[in-house]
C-alpha cells in the first residue's frame, strides 16, 4: 500500500454539497487538501461557508479553536486542474453526468502520475463506465459518501469491472482512517444502500396510495412500532421528494424496469406540484408552523380484560412479546413446531404472515386479530393491528384493551396483508438477499451498510434471520399471491434459506 497516498495530498474536485464535506473529512484526518471547482466563485463560497460553520462551533464551545484553524489551513483552493497533478488521490464530486465525469478523469489521467488513485462519489453512475474512459481503469473506484459527509459514518467502496484489489484496499484503509465504516460492493445500480432501501419508501408509499391510513399514522407505525429512526414519508420530506423520486426512478430504469422498483405515482405527483418536503415548506407534511398531525390511535377501550390468554407454537422469535402477554395473565407456553399464535379468549392473535385477517379467520374459524412486527415489543410505544371483518366489535375491544393495559398505544389498521413493518422487512431482506446472491456485497457488509448508511435499527438480514426465513418467505409468497405482482416474488436465496433445517438465528 502506497504511504504517499495514505498520508499525501488529496484533491477534491467539485465544491458542492458533497465536495466540501469530503474536503472537510480529509482535512480533519490530517491531509493537505486541494479543492477545485469549475466555478472559482463556487469554490470560494463553499470554503467560506465551511469556515463560518466550523468557527461557529468554536464560539459555541463545541470545537477547539486551534484544531479548527489548522483544519481550515489544510484546505487550499486550486485555480486549475494541473495544480492537482501531484495528488496521491483525487476524489471527484462534480455534477452527476457520465460525460462530464469521463472527460474530467481523462484530463486527470494525462496530468497525474500513474500511481494516483481516482475515486468518484457518484450515486448512480456505473464505476465501470466512468473508468471506461481511462487507459488504466484499475486505479479507479467509487468512494460513495452519504450526505452530510462529515456526519454520516458509512462509505461504500465500489469496484468497477477492472478495479484492482490494491486500489480497493487502499481506499478502504483511508476511509477507516477518516473515521468511516466502509463496505465493499460491486458497481451495480444503487450500490448497496440506495438499492436495498427502496422498499422502505415503496411499501409505505403504496399503503398511502391504497388509503390504508394517513401519512402521520403510517409513519408512526414504522417509527414507533417498527423501530426505524424516522417514518418513510417523514424521511422523504427531509431528503427531498425530488431527490428520493429521482433515485427510485434511476434504480428502476437501471434494472430494466423491474417491477419491484416501480416508482410511486403519489410521490411523482408531489414532485410535479413542487411539494418537495422541508426545503420547499411542504411535502407530505407542512413546515409552516402548523400543528403536526397526530397518528390515529385507538381510544381507550372499554370493558373487561380477557379471561384467558394462552400462547401456542414456537414463540422463540417473539420472546419479548410472549413475555409481555404471559406476564399479564395466567398464560401457558406451549412450545412446538407450529408458528406462534396466542388465544385471547376466543380471538386468535398472531403476527401477520402476508395473509389478510379475513383469510386467516376463514381458515381458523375463529375471530382473528393480526399484529405487525416490532424491532422490540418491550420498548416500542406503539403496536399496530388489523382485525378480521368477521370479528364482533367486542373481540377487537378485548384485544385492544389488553394491549393498552400493557402500556401500548394501539394503531388499528384496515385488514391490510402483511401490515406495514412486516412487509417492509420482508422486502428489505428479499432485496438484501439478491445483493448477496449476485455477489454485489457480503451479507455482513450489506447489513452494516443499512445500519450505518440509513440508521436502520437492525441489519435486514440479521433481523430476518432472527425472525426466521420461513416466516419471511411465507409473507412474500402470500403477498405475491394476494397482489399477483412480480414485485413481491421471493428471491432464490430466500427459498434456499427457508428450505434448510437451520433456524434463522443459526445462519
Ligand atoms: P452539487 O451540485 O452540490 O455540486 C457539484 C459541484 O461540481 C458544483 O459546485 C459545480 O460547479 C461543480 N462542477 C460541475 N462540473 C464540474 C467540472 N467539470 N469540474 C469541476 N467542478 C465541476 O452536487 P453534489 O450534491 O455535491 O453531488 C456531487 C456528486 O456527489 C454527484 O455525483 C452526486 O451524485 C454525488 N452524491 C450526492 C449526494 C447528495 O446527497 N447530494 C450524496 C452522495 C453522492
Amino acid at each position: 500500500m502506497n504511504a504517499s497516498i495514505l498520508n499525501g495530498p488529496v484533491a477534491v474536485i467539485g465544491a458542492g454539497t458533497m465536495g466540501i464535506g469530503i474536503a472537510q473529512v480529509a482535512a480533519g484526518a490530517g491531509h493537505q487538501v486541494r479543492l477545485f471547482d469549475i466555478s472559482a466563485a463556487a469554490a470560494q463560497r463553499a470554503l467560506d461557508g465551511l469556515a463560518q460553520r466550523l468557527r461557529r462551533r468554536v464560539e459555541a464551545g463545541k470545537a477547539d479553536a486551534a484544531a479548527t484553524e489548522a483544519l481550515l489551513a489544510r484546505i487550499q483552493l486550486a485555480e486549475a486542474l494541473n495544480q492537482l497533478a501531484d495528488s496521491g488521490l483525487v476524489v471527484e464530486a462534480v455534477a452527476e453526468s457520465l460525460a462530464v465525469k469521463q472527460s474530467l478523469f481523462r484530463d486527470l489521467e494525462a496530468l497525474c502520475s500513474p500511481a494516483t488513485l481516482f475515486a468518484s462519489n457518484t450515486s448512480s453512475l456505473s464505476i465501470t463506465a466512468i473508468a471506461g474512459a481511462l487507459q488504466h481503469p484499475q486505479r479507479m473506484a467509487g468512494l460513495h459518501f452519504f450526505n452530510p459527509a462529515p456526519l454520516m459514518k458509512l462509505v461504500e467502496i465500489v469496484s468497477g469491472l477492472d478495479t484492482s484489489e490494491t486500489t480497493l484496499a487502499t481506499l478502504q484503509t483511508l476511509a477507516e482512517r477518516w473515521g468511516k465504516h466502509s463496505v465493499r460492493c460491486r458497481s451495480t445500480p444503487g450500490f448497496i444502500v440506495n438499492r436495498v432501501a427502496r422498499p422502505f419508501y415503496a411499501e409505505t408509499l403504496r399503503a398511502l396510495e391504497e388509503q390504508v391510513a394517513d401519512a402521520a399514522t403510517l409513519d408512526a407505525v414504522l417509527r414507533d412500532a417498527g423501530g426505524f429512526a424516522m417514518g418513510p414519508l417523514q424521511l422523504t420530506d427531509l431528503i427531498g421528494q425530488d431527490v428520493n423520486y429521482a433515485v427510485t426512478e434511476s434504480v428502476f430504469q437501471a434494472f430494466f424496469q423491474d417491477p419491484r422498483f416501480t416508482p410511486s405515482l403519489v410521490q411523482q405527483e408531489l414532485v410535479a406540484a413542487g411539494r418537495l418536503g422541508r426545503k420547499s415548506g411542504r411535502g407530505f407534511y407542512r413546515y409552516d408552523g402548523a400543528a403536526e398531525p397526530a397518528a390515529r390511535c385507538a381510544p381507550a377501550a372499554q370493558g373487561l380484560l380477557p379471561q384467558r390468554i394462552s400462547l401456542h407454537g414456537d414463540w422463540s422469535a417473539l420472546a419479548d412479546l410472549a413475555q409481555l402477554l404471559a406476564g399479564n395473565a395466567a398464560a401457558i407456553k406451549q412450545p412446538g413446531q407450529t408458528s406462534a399464535y396466542a388465544q385471547i379468549d376466543e380471538v386468535t392473535f398472531m403476527l401477520t404472515n402476508g395473509k389478510t385477517a379475513a383469510q386467516v379467520a376463514n381458515e381458523t374459524g375463529t375471530p382473528v386479530v393480526l399484529f405487525d412486527l416490532s424491532v422490540d415489543y418491550a420498548q416500542a410505544p406503539v403496536i399496530a393491528i388489523s382485525c378480521a371483518p368477521q370479528n364482533e366489535a367486542r373481540h377487537n375491544a378485548c384485544v385492544i384493551r389488553l394491549l393498552q393495559s400493557l402500556g401500548k398505544r394501539v394503531i388499528p389498521l384496515p385488514d391490510y396483508p402483511g401490515l406495514l413493518v412486516m412487509r417492509t422487512l420482508a422486502m428489505l431482506a428479499n432485496e438484501a438477499l439478491d445483493v448477496v446472491n449476485k455477489g454485489v456485497a457480503s451479507a455482513a457488509d450489506t447489513d452494516l451498510a443499512m445500519r450505518r448508511g440509513v440508521n436502520y435499527p437492525r441489519g435486514p438480514l440479521e433481523w430476518a434471520a432472527a425472525l426466521g426465513w420461513r416466516h419471511i418467505l411465507a409473507t412474500l409468497d402470500n403477498l405475491h399471491h394476494f397482489y399477483a405482482e412480480a414485485r413481491y416474488r421471493p428471491m432464490p436465496l430466500l427459498r434456499r434459506y427457508a428450505a434448510t433445517p437451520l433456524s434463522g438465528a443459526e445462519r
